[in-house]
């Protein structure tokens, strides 16, 4: 009579194993990191006082960081997965498994001078000195253009470096550039790297753990197919359905139901909002009437 007993711990290890996420507790991520978390399911209650947090309705458990520690967190399996920017993955070194960009946090690393300096490219930055969070990325890009450069690394406010003649130019996080207009700096070409933020995985997951990770992927893919996608939803009269069918902008096809009422018809389509948009003229046109645009949560293909 054992078999129930090892069959009951089995099913306990299965029961309790749970991913530990890492996310940024404060920040520009942090929002866009809990809404993603949200939108695939998960449901969890954010309480100012408390650094991890318990998912209700999925094995997981959310922990906030800094962001500079969560690829460390990761690589060492303190975290299972993490949602972090590319540059300071980069720039930690560390070893994560990069799993997906999520399409928010997009920037730059990038090289930039003030505007009167006598650099004006990449290559003119010979023996100067650059101010820098960001030391490895940039050592980096320089030995691998063979450009001998010194580094004055700091850990914050990098922009106001060549004003206090620390240093002749700065390696920075740019996204729009005001912080850089605002201290006359013009960013110059090419950029270190471009970076999001993105899903990273420790690297030696167990496959129960790695099967809860299958599952969070294929809830993001479902939520990334969706975002630009709209659902359309017209009426026609039947001797304008052929024409406007073909006008519909469709994954497949568009899906076709009769009204209940004789003659008439309704198409329901999926498109994006872009296409919708240079398609509804003709469609008008056409006599497509009584026109909806739905948001679309999560498409499964
Ligand atoms: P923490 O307190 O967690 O260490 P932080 O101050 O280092 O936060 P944030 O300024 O919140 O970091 O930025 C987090 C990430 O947001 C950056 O590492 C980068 O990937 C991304 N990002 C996007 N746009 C910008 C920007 N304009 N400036 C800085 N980071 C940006
Ligand atoms: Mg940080």
């Amino acid at each position: 009579m054992l078999l129930p007993v090892f069959v009951g711990i089995a099913m306990t290890n299965t029961m309790t194993t749970r991913l530990k996420i890492a996310l940024q507790k404060k920040g520009r991520l942090a929002d866009e990191s809990f809404a993603l978390l949200r939108k695939i399911g998960l449901t969890f209650v954010a309480n100012g006082h408390y650094l991890v947090l318990k998912c209700t309705d999925f094995p997981a458990d959310i922990l906030l960081l800094r962001d500079d520690d969560i690829p460390a967190f990761v690589a060492r399996g303190s975290a299972d997965l993490g949602i972090v920017g590319q540059n300071v993955v980069r720039e930690s070194g560390k070893k994560v498994r990069e799993i997906a960009p999520l399409g928010f946090g997009a920037c730059r690393l990038a090289i930039a001078v003030p505007r009167n300096s006598k650099f004006k490219k990449i290559a003119d930055l010979k023996n100067s000195t650059i101010a820098t969070e960001y030391p490895n990325s940039t050592k980096k890009f320089f030995r691998e253009l063979k450009i001998p450069v010194s580094l004055a690394e700091l850990s914050g406010s990098a922009e106001i470096a060549p004003e206090m003649g620390v240093a002749d130019a700065i390696a920075d996080i740019v996204d729009t550039g005001t912080t850089l207009e605002a201290h006359n700096l013009i960013p110059l070409e090419p950029p270190i790297f471009r970076s999001e933020a993105i899903l990273v995985a420790d690297p030696k997951l167990s496959s129960a753990k790695k099967k809860l990770l299958e599952d969070l992927i294929a809830r993001i893919e479902a939520v990334q197919k969706a975002s630009d996608k709209k659902y359309v939803v017209l009426n026609c009269s039947e001797k304008n359905l052929a024409k406007i069918e073909k006008l519909l902008p469709a994954l497949e096809a568009p899906t076709i139901l009769p009204l209940a009422k004789n003659g008439e018809f309704a198409l329901q389509s999926v498109a994006t909002e872009k296409e919708f948009w240079a398609a509804l003229p003709r469609l008008k046109a056409a006599g497509a009437k009584d026109i909806l645009l739905l948001n679309v949560e999560k498409i499964v293909l």
